[in-house]
């Protein structure tokens, strides 16, 4: 049932696709009875269930409401009004996005507050704590000027809604989500992105002891043995966004987002250096590298550019419309 009631959701949203002209969310809805657990429309405003992670509780906010919280958990508000738009609508697109499948994990609410799982979320009061007195309202006003002039706007791909992957900064290009996670999207393609590059965080360093680094291998590959003994570094691949690919580590093969995960490495665009006791991964970027990157979508910003050219640039052949 509540698959059929998505499948109406997206034909009607779909139908207002091929009719160029804004339709009204409700009017689009008319004929539908949507599932009141998931979402629900009143008048012209698209109420969401969504998951509380620090609560376990599953809250129907307005979308609207919701997303200046989430654009204020997920990006700096000291960054450009421009960047914050392209960040309220890249998060306005995931959630609706996530209309076509429900998960498992919170099966009766849309999206949940965990980042790791869907969009971090912030409280008006915990962002206003975060920021300080000094900046609390400004920021705050900022955040919702880049929600209301961004009201209902999302992007599709041909008859998809995009599901807006981001993340932090890049090592100066996006990366393809087919060499990230496997599956290939029209819209996260591998771009240039022009960084921050004089951002202390640009690069990170992890340093750790040969033996540390064969034991974190071996949860990777049981045949994986200990030693004290510099290892092997043979042959890097790299992806069309310059993160490693492969690399073959005392004859073994490994995956680049592996070595990230199983180190915590701030992206799986690293260099490994060898001294004489230890590795040391130098990491350029920060993130899975699908999608916007927030920092180079700031710097477009500050070069002068809009929203809808930023959010152009980093989802390929995307289209944004209103609800
Ligand atoms: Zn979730």
């Amino acid at each position: 049932m509540k698959k059929f009631v998505f499948f109406s959701f997206l034909i009607m949203l779909f139908s207002a696709f091929i009719t160029p002209i804004a339709l009204g969310l409700s009017s689009r809805l008319s004929k539908d009875t949507p599932d009141k657990q998931i979402f629900e429309v009143k008048g012209e405003k698209l109420y969401i269930r969504v998951f509380n992670a620090d609560t376990s509780k599953n809250e129907f906010i307005e979308l609207e409401e919701y997303l200046p919280g989430v654009v204020a958990a997920e990006m700096p508000a000291s960054f450009e009004l421009e960047a914050l738009k392209a960040q309220a609508v890249a998060a306005r697109s995931y959630i609706l996005s996530k209309m076509e499948t429900s998960s498992d994990a919170h099966p009766d609410a849309i999206v949940c507050s965990n980042p790791d799982h869907c969009k971090a979320h912030i409280s008006e009061r915990s962002a206003k704590a975060r920021w300080g007195q000094a900046d609390s309202d400004r920021y705050w006003n900022k955040i919702l000027t880049a929600v209301s002039e961004t009201d209902g706007e999302y992007m599709v791909c041909g008859e998809d809604i995009v599901e807006a992957f981001f993340f932090a900064k890049s090592g100066g290009r996006t990366e393809n989500s087919e060499d990230v996670w496997g599956e290939s999207r029209p819209y996260l393609k591998s771009v240039a992105s022009e960084e921050n590059y004089t951002d202390s965080e640009f690069y990170s360093y992890k340093e750790v002891s040969f033996n540390d680094f064969r034991k974190t291998l071996q949860t990777l590959n049981s045949s994986f043995t200990q030693s004290s003994f510099c290892p092997q570094i043979g042959k890097i691949t790299h992806t069309q966004g310059g993160s490693v690919d492969t690399v073959t580590i005392d004859g073994q093969s490994f995956r680049g987002t592996q070595i990230r995960s199983a180190f915590g490495l701030k992206s799986a665009n690293f260099e490994i250096l060898l001294s004489d006791k230890t590795v040391t991964f130098k990491v350029c970027g920060y993130g899975h590298g699908v999608g916007m990157s927030q920092s180079g979508a700031n710097q477009m910003a500050k070069r002068g550019e809009n929203y809808t050219e930023i959010l152009s640039h980093y989802y390929t052949n995307i289209q944004i419309i209103k609800l």
